[in-house]
């Protein structure tokens, strides 16, 4: 049966109106078996899908949406070589070697998405943008000082630099920010574009992947496991669980939507803006995110349209206040688009952590995961992907916090939505009482 017919829309996002075509992948119908069934078809599960494939390892995707449905299809692109924390901050928490792993394998993220998008051909727009990550105030400067200096002398990377008020003003387009880090290397994609045509592609390979299939129960059977959707089941010796943000939608008996925080984040895009106002913002096309607790990120895109997102309702709900805050956000940036039409506004879901990473790894013998990604998985996906597909061929993998770091369910849990009010507020004051110090 054609899956389109009864697939939930995308949102109403600049991405899904400027989307190529889906692929007429079919939901599952049947009974099949396989050696590892993969849940989600976001980039993490295609991802891992990719590297299993290539190691020889027979593989079926299996998404209760379409691919790219979730965060995948609908994120800002931005394909960041940082994580949350900055590396100077790292090197104190977690010591020079780990955080010179970690450097390492944030490098590799990106060149993980770019392989993908070279080998298959993908049309997602994908190129090195360069991304600026934006000071708010004085002290965030000096974390990001702290960052170049750290990459310099223990890593012996030069690559990226900071910029002062000045350059700021020249290739952003507002004074709001008294200087900012800029890493060239950082790539940018058309999200649902990657996520589509990677999954055309993998498809095209003989890799089945079943649209509209939630995964209702996964029981374990006969020494493997076998997951039940609506029409059909999956027999697989082994099971990995790549749902992120979206974990919560069926409960299929682990305790991972525990180990996480479902956070909505909500984005605007505008009209296609007048070329002189346009040319004054961005005008060579990097990518932004600043340095807040509450982190806000922008880009233009083609055809002159500035894409703006930030923090969404913490209860998930899409409230019109919400995308009026996010709008006084993009107008205290740039005031001169006050007048500026908005033409798409949506939200979608990121999975925090305890610790800001990602974390893979398994549960058992037969079920592995990766969850977790923040608002850093554009990049971060494809590599935990490739890490997981190593995992589940027997390989031993180190990733540092990602998957030697702890990683328990979060005490009181139920409670996280006033706690994460109660976190925002608090956040919220700390980047007011920075941006003025
Ligand atoms: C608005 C927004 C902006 C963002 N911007 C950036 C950015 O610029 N840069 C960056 O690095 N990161 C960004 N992120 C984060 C990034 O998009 C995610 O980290 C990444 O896409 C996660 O991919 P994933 O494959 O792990 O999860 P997802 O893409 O969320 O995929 C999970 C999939 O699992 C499916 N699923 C859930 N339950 C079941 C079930 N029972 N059976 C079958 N399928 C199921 C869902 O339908 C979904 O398609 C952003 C996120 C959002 C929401």
């Amino acid at each position: 049966m054609d899956a389109a017919t009864q697939m939930p829309s995308h949102p109403n996002s600049v991405w899904a109106a400027t989307a190529n075509p889906r692929s007429n992948l079919p939901c599952l119908e049947d009974d099949i078996e396989t050696e590892v069934a993969i849940i989600g078809g976001g980039y993490s599960g295609l991802s891992t899908a990719h590297h299993l494939s290539k190691a020889g390892v027979d593989c079926v995707v299996i998404e209760a949406n379409d691919v790219g449905w979730g965060a995948s299809g609908r994120n800002g692109g931005m394909a960041v070589l940082r994580y949350k924390k900055g590396f100077s901050e790292l090197a104190t928490l977690y010591g020079d070697e780990t955080t010179h792993g970690l450097y390492r394998l944030v490098m590799e993220a990106v060149d993980t998405l770019e392989g993908i998008v070279r080998e298959y051909s993908i049309d997602c727009g994908f190129s090195r943008y360069g991304h600026i990550t934006a000071a708010n105030g004085r002290k965030s400067v000096e974390s990001l000082e702290a960052d170049i200096a750290w990459l310099a002398r223990r890593a012996g990377d030069h690559g990226a630099r900071m910029l002062d008020a000045r350059e700021m003003r020249q290739m952003v387009g507002t004074s709001v920010y008294p200087g900012g880090y800029l890493d060239p290397r950082a790539g940018g994609v058309h999200p649902l574009n990657y996520a589509r045509g990677l999954g055309a592609a993998l498809h095209g390979k003989g890799i089945p992947i079943y649209v509209s299939s939630p995964v209702e129960s996964m029981e374990r059977d006969h020494g493997g496991m076998v997951l039940s959707t609506r029409r059909g089941r999956v027999y697989a010796k082994k099971v990995v669980v790549t749902t992120n943000a979206y974990t919560d939608l069926m409960p299929l008996g682990t305790n991972l939507a525990r180990r996480i925080v479902p956070v909505s984040t909500s984005v605007l895009a505008t009209a296609p803006l007048p070329s002189e106002l346009a040319s004054s913002i961005l005008p060579q096309g990097q990518l932004v995110t600043d340095n807040r607790h509450l982190v806000n990120y922008f880009r233009m895109l083609p055809g002159n349209r500035l894409l703006y997102g930030g923090r969404g309702d913490i209860t998930g709900k899409e409230s019109p206040d919400i995308y009026r805050g996010l709008h006084s956000m993009l107008v205290s940036t740039f005031p001169a688009l006050k007048d500026t039409a908005i033409e798409f506004h949506w939200s979608g879901k990121v999975a925090v952590t305890l610790d800001d990473f990602p974390h893979f790894g398994k549960l058992g013998e037969k079920i592995f995961y990766s969850v977790g990604y923040g608002g850093r998985g554009v990049a971060l996906t494809n590599l935990l992907g490739k890490l997981l597909a190593r995992l589940v061929c027997g390989e031993a993998v180190d990733a540092g916090p990602m998957n030697k770091g702890r990683f328990n369910p979060i005490f009181m849990h139920r409670l996280r939505i006033p706690g994460m009010q109660m976190v925002a507020g608090y956040y919220g004051l700390l980047d007011k009482m920075e941006r003025q110090a």
